[in-house]
């Protein structure tokens, strides 16, 4: 069965034209102002008047909890969350249980979504104190990258950020995508002392950027940057939370030249410290979201491409594992079905335009990662795409909420622009609020060269 998508107007490469769009075997396979179907019957039709067409969000951090923390969440549940949100293709950490520390725990991942994941899926390696030589061995066109992210250096204690002479051993040898979380452990000990003292066990979550601050942050990252400089190796900066570490990066190449690049996260785009008084632990995030000077100036960062890319860090927990007091609320929260909605606020609100938008979830994930024939609504490529509904407003209820935990910071919030359909490698989805299908997505390829 063909689709045709009529009268849509394509958001795409920086400008937006209104046209026809023929999906067939998987891919686009033409792109008219009027198109024909011959032999009809064989056709379904879509009136797209009125409505967006733009490329699936890509989502380079998402924490699935597959293997071994599945009561949080799982790659089904998660997956389908994904593709409701418009995402159609996703990277997932190795913080999962067992870590994800050998080519062996990495494939029985991509087993997993082989069978089971809506949308289209890439697992990072885990990088940590004992596996460096296993870890250098994954094949960067089969594979996104290699990660620190979720996981402990040394035994419990520290991240990698804190381990200079190991991270130029990895810089030195790696030829891979080397994606971290970029924060000072010692900082973060010394703040948590500091307030332990004023406070005891029960340390309002106001205090959580206080904790893990603006210095924790920008010492990491300029002593990763400085390592990686040294190597001019290919470095990605997850979720950057503060403008002060924005300022650090080089706007002046390309995206396809560049090194070094780095991204923001949905919930330190939207929450400030502000919101810590009303949502507590719900906003709790590593890093933290810090001050709205630090929220804007991480949106004027984007706008300015010192920041490349828009990711979720989509990390579930359960509804009781984020209550209780500030150490015992875990840190991290379900995103990846909000997200697209969440960042249209500010296209609304005229913060970001829809292209700009669209550069910062598809075209430039696409980039960075040098995913193939995916990111872009162009001819031959995967149809990964998202209709949009700009004005059909919604709110977000714990019945429309997908995630297997089944709560979600946005609860009660009322956005503006709906996701009508999703499409994963040319087949429909999800479609008015329904998953529709049970087609599974495929792994993600990337070109050799980083
Ligand atoms: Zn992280």
């Amino acid at each position: 069965m063909k689709t045709i998508i009529r009268n849509v107007c394509i958001v795409n490469e920086g400008s937006r034209k209104t046209a026809d769009v023929l999906i067939a075997n998987e891919r686009i396979e033409k792109i008219e102002t009027s198109i024909q179907a011959i032999g009809a019957g064989s056709f379904n039709e879509i009136n797209g008047e009125g409505l967006y067409l733009l490329p699936g969000m890509i989502d380079d951090q998402v924490h699935f909890r597959e293997p071994g923390l599945t009561h949080k969440g799982n790659i089904f549940s998660e997956s389908r969350a994904a593709v409701a949100g418009g995402i159609t293709s996703y990277m997932e950490m190795p913080n999962t249980v067992p870590n994800t520390l050998t080519l062996e725990l990495l494939e029985e991942k991509y087993q997993i979504a082989s069978k089971n994941s809506m949308a289209n899926y890439s697992f990072f390696m885990g990088i940590s104190q004992n596996n460096l030589e296993e870890a250098l061995k994954i094949n960067n066109e089969d594979v996104c990258g290699i990660t620190d992210d979720g996981l402990y250096f040394n035994n419990d204690k520290g991240i990698l950020a804190n381990y200079p002479d190991y991270l130029e051993k990895l810089f030195a040898k790696s030829n891979a995508l080397v994606a971290l979380h970029s924060e000072d452990d010692c900082i973060i000990h010394h703040n948590t002392n500091e307030l332990r003292k004023i406070y005891g066990e029960d340390i309002p979550f106001q205090f959580h950027p206080a904790i893990r601050s603006e210095e924790a942050c920008v010492v990491a990252t300029k002593r990763i940057l400085e390592i990686a400089k040294k190597h001019n190796n290919r470095l990605h900066l997850f979720h950057i939370s503060t403008v002060a570490e924005a300022n650090l990066l080089d706007n002046t190449i390309p995206i396809q030249e560049k090194r070094i690049t780095a991204e923001a996260c949905v919930h330190h785009l939207f929450f400030s410290d502000k919101d810590y008084e009303q949502l507590g632990a719900k906003i709790k995030w590593n890093p933290a979201i810090k001050t709205q000077e630090d929220r804007d100036g991480l949106l004027l960062a984007l706008l300015e491409n010192k920041l490349d890319i828009i990711a979720t860090d989509h990390a579930p927990h359960t509804v009781q594992e984020k209550n209780g007091s500030y150490f015992k609320a875990m840190s991290g929260g379900p995103l990846v079905q909000h997200a697209l909605p969440a960042m249209l606020e500010l296209v609304h609100n005229g913060s970001i335009s829809l292209e700009k938008l669209i550069e910062k979830t598809s075209h430039h994930v696409a980039e960075i990662y040098r995913i193939k024939e995916r990111g872009y609504i162009r001819e031959g490529y995967y149809a990964d795409l998202v209709l949009l509904d700009l004005n059909n407003p919604w709110q977000v209820t714990p019945a429309n909420t997908l995630y297997k935990c089944q709560w979600s910071p946005f609860e009660n919030t009322c956005f503006k622009s709906k996701i009508i359909k999703t499409f994963v490698n040319g087949n429909i989805v999800y479609e008015d609020g329904i998953i529709r299908s049970d087609q599974v997505g495929k792994r993600l390829k990337f070109s050799k060269n980083r």
